[in-house]
């Protein structure tokens, strides 16, 4: 093991998939192409065991790949990291959020709720989602942002997810309408992630990608910007940058895959336990056992990240010739 191995902190950042159950199929995602992993869910037990390993560990996003409400452990789970004082959200499609979970979620002390919503409307949902449930989660939403408002409390913070594609962009100055219609003050844009290495499914192809396009979509996406400016309502991408950067950044950069830190700053653990390098490694290779890097349920954490497979990993990154799932990939990518 080198020094550079042993000078690495252990991740203070965790995205811990405590289902990779679903309600839905969305075009863009890798259940519409059938899953990786056999369905499973995490246990309490098991996500104690998994972040006790973590003394430092500041932020959990309880998702992956699934639907985290179809876990009933999930407000037991949210509950013990608060009394950890861990910064806690995960990412819903929000069809299953009624009245009961609302009341767990807030009661359990749930920081951050992200919906993924993709539309503005019912037709752009199933062009999308697969789905015809747009209706109920507006709904949803709208009734959780009263109870908020009746036990006087702001938490989870709520923000609405648009993953642009070439199917649905044309939707985005609605979605901001419909944002302030509701009285969510969060939005995000959502650069869509592809396999590098086939032809993709669904929506997830490379011709489906607003990258590289011409400059409509740009202006689509600025104009969209300055209405939710106007509105009030902040605006921004996945990566932690602005909208209209999130389809340029990196373009043309040489390597710029160099830039990534999440493979020495994060983990992902699936609900089957294995450790990947980040969010995206599932959605860009089909070469799944590439981005596996070593699995809880049989080694220590410690022991994977320092390991030899997360060191050649890492040393890859840096070169020309990156892991598969990096490729194309960089700093402002992000799920
Ligand atoms: S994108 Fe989310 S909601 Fe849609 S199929 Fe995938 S995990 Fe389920
Ligand atoms: S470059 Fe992309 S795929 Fe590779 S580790 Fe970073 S975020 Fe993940």
């Amino acid at each position: 093991m080198t020094d550079v191995d042993q000078s690495l902190t252990l991740p203070k950042n965790l995205y811990l998939e405590t289902t990779n159950r679903c309600n839905l199929r969305c075009k863009g995602c890798i259940l519409y192409n059938g899953n990786w992993e056999l369905d499973r869910d995490i246990s309490f037990d098991e996500l104690t065991m998994i972040t006790d390993q973590l003394p430092d560990l500041e932020q959990i996003m309880l998702h992956g790949v699934g639907e985290p409400l179809l876990n009933p452990a999930l407000p037991q789970m949210i509950r013990h990291l608060k009394n950890r004082n861990v910064y806690t959200l995960f990412n819903s499609n929000g069809i299953l959020l009624d009245a009961r979970w609302q009341y767990d979620l807030i009661d359990a002390g749930l920081d951050e709720l992200r919906i993924s919503l993709d539309a503005a409307t019912p037709k752009g949902y199933r062009k999308i989602r697969n789905n015809s449930e747009f209706n109920r989660i507006v709904r949803n939403l709208r009734s959780f942002l009263n109870l908020q408002s009746s036990m006087h409390v702001n938490h989870p913070r709520l923000s609405l997810w648009f993953l642009g594609t070439e199917d649905n962009i044309f939707e985005l100055p609605e979605f901001v309408h419909l944002a302030n219609d509701i009285g969510i003050g969060d939005i995000y844009l959502q650069r869509l992630v592809y396999f590098q290495d086939s032809g993709g499914y669904g929506v997830a192809k490379s011709a489906k990608s607003l990258r590289n396009s011409d400059g409509a979509y740009l202006e689509l996406i600025q104009k969209s910007h300055e209405l939710a400016t106007r509105l009030g309502i902040r605006f921004e991408a996945s990566g932690l940058c602005k909208p209209g950067e999130s389809i340029q950044s990196e373009t043309g950069a040489e390597s710029p895959w160099m830039k990534c830190y999440r493979p020495s700053t994060l983990m992902y653990v699936t609900a089957n336990g294995n450790v990947l390098p980040c969010c995206i490694a599932p959605f860009s290779t089909i070469d799944f056992a590439s981005i596996v890097l070593g699995n809880v349920f049989e080694t220590p954490l410690e022991q994977i990240w320092r390991g030899p497979k997360y060191k050649t990993f890492r040393e890859k990154l840096q070169s020309s010739q990156p892991p598969k799932c990096c490729r194309g990939c960089g700093i402002l990518w992000s799920l």
